[in-house]
């Protein structure tokens, strides 16, 4: 068995620790955790919520798979990455336009930033939700991942003859 790497000491564990915290972070300044920041974690309020938090957390993690496999059904490739946006025609009616590239010149010359999309891209919005979720709870995601690793090295081949 190859030795056990140290989370706090190899560089990768701890990197990943750092994207983890940068996932949750983001989320929190974006406004998505606002409706928490009031209730005490000590309170019963607090733990008679917790189970719907979590499940409708999940489920937008979820979500994010059933986006990445719109992508596969709508004839994707898995690496292919677009960048989309909604304009506006000369009569009013709103349109989508995809580009090559996430910063666009508009007509005035200011930048517009497009929504990277595609199969990999919701793939990332699945991580980077389930990271955001293990940051609010604080739980060391990056820890049990190495751990998790550590166990599967010793599992036997497709774990004992299971079929997928
Ligand atoms: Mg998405």
């Amino acid at each position: 068995m190859t030795e056990k790497p140290d989370v706090n000491q190899d560089q990768g564990w701890y990197y990943l620790r750092g994207v983890i915290s940068r996932c949750h972070e983001t989320a929190k300044r974006k406004g998505w955790w606002e409706k928490y920041k009031y209730l005490s974690r000590t309170s019963s309020d607090f733990q008679e919520l917790l189970p719907d938090i979590i499940g409708s957390k999940l489920c937008l993690a979820h979500s994010e798979l059933s986006e990445a496999l719109e992508e596969v059904r709508n004839g994707r490739g898995p690496k292919e990455v677009y960048f989309s946006h909604t304009l506006m025609d000369e009569g009013g009616v709103r349109y989508t336009s995809e580009e090559k590239t996430m910063k666009v010149e508009r007509p005035d010359g200011s930048v517009a930033y497009l929504k990277p999309e595609g199969f990999g891209v919701e793939l990332a919005d699945a991580v980077i939700r389930i990271f955001d979720l293990a940051g609010w709870l604080g739980i060391d995601l990056a820890e049990l991942i190495r751990l998790k690793m550590e166990f599967n090295e010793t599992r036997s081949h497709k774990h004992g003859g299971k079929a997928i």
